[in-house]
Formats: structure tokens, sequence, C-alpha cells
């Protein structure tokens, strides 16, 4: 999977979508329309046969100095210089105060394991995995993150200590953050 991520992860969506796309030239084929009403509601759904391709792309260029923390293993957050307001995942303009002065520092190693949720119906966009753990840890440096949880989840406890991680992980083979119990 490492060596070619991207073709990997494609391959997995195509292979997602066959069955469901079978039936949708069925359902051509019989009725003469993309159309079909959802078991569920009773509502009358089109589901169109061009498909949209989307990647997400986002602006970086104001928290350049988180990009350069992961690259260097570090995890940053920004505390506000006027009103004192700490922020993860990082904010380059104070949605408290207004200000655009902020202050760069690392988050601390440890934090406390608050609560967590085993993934068992995956977004399609993280189908090429295993069913994963997040959770949400309490850092001491006054904010909670939420992010992967590397445990079984059956050893799990709130409170535990956890550890921050930086590095590839396996399956995106880029660099993010997650936990393991510490
Ligand atoms: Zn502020």
């Amino acid at each position: 999977m490492s060596d070619n991520v991207v073709n990997s992860v494609s391959k997995t969506l195509d292979k997602l979508y066959k069955e469901p796309l079978k039936q949708l030239e069925t359902l051509i084929g019989a009725t003469g329309l993309p159309v079909y009403k959802d078991p569920k509601s009773g509502a009358l759904l089109w589901v169109d046969v061009r498909e949209l391709r989307l990647r997400f792309t986002l602006s970086v260029n104001k928290i350049a100095k988180f990009v350069d923390g992961l690259r260097e293993g570090k995890l940053l957050y920004t505390v506000c210089k006027r009103c004192g307001a700490k922020f993860f995942p990082p904010q380059a303009d104070c949605p408290r105060c207004k200000a655009s002065d902020m202050e760069w520092r690392e988050t601390s190693p440890v934090g406390e394991l608050i609560t967590w949720t085993v993934i068992n119906v995956k977004p399609a966009s993280f189908s090429h995995h295993a069913d994963y753990v997040v959770g949400i840890v309490k850092m001491p440096d006054g904010f909670n993150i939420t992010a992967w949880v590397e445990a079984d989840p059956k050893t799990l406890k709130p409170g535990m200590k956890m550890r921050l991680l930086v590095d590839r992980r396996p399956g995106e083979n880029y660099i993010t953050y997650w936990f393991k119990p510490a």
C-alpha cells in the first residue's frame, strides 16, 4: 500500500462503486430513467450517470508554520497574542477578538483520553482502511484534539494517558497525527 497509495485508494473506490453502478445500468435498461424510490424514506431519487470526481484542495498558506511543524514531527497550535485564546487546529486569525497576531507553540506530547468510538461504517474516502478508532484527547495545553487512536478498543479506558504521534500514516503515506496509549 505504501509505494502507490493514490492508485490503491482509487482502485478500492472503483471496487466499492462497481455494484451500485451495475444496478444503475439495470434500472435505466428496465425503466428508461435513472430514477428509483429510496427504500427507507420512499423519496424519489435521480442518480445521474455523469460521475463527478472531487479531490479536496485546501489553502494552507496562512498556516504554513503548521505544515513546517508536521515536516519536523511537531504538532503546532496558535495562541492569540491579544486575547490569549488557544486554537487547535491552529487559526491564523482570532475568531474571538479578530486580531491576526498569533504565537505558534508546540503541543504537549501526552494527553488524557476523554472518549472514543470505533468506526465500522467508514466514509468512502477511508474505505481502504480496516475499522479504526477515533478519540477525543484532553491536552494539558488547554484544548482537546480529535484524532485516530492506534489501539485495541477493548484496552481503552477514560483518563488513560495517550501519546501524540506525528508521522507518516500507513494508508495515506503522508504525515499526520494520531494517538497511542502512552
Ligand atoms: Zn484574540
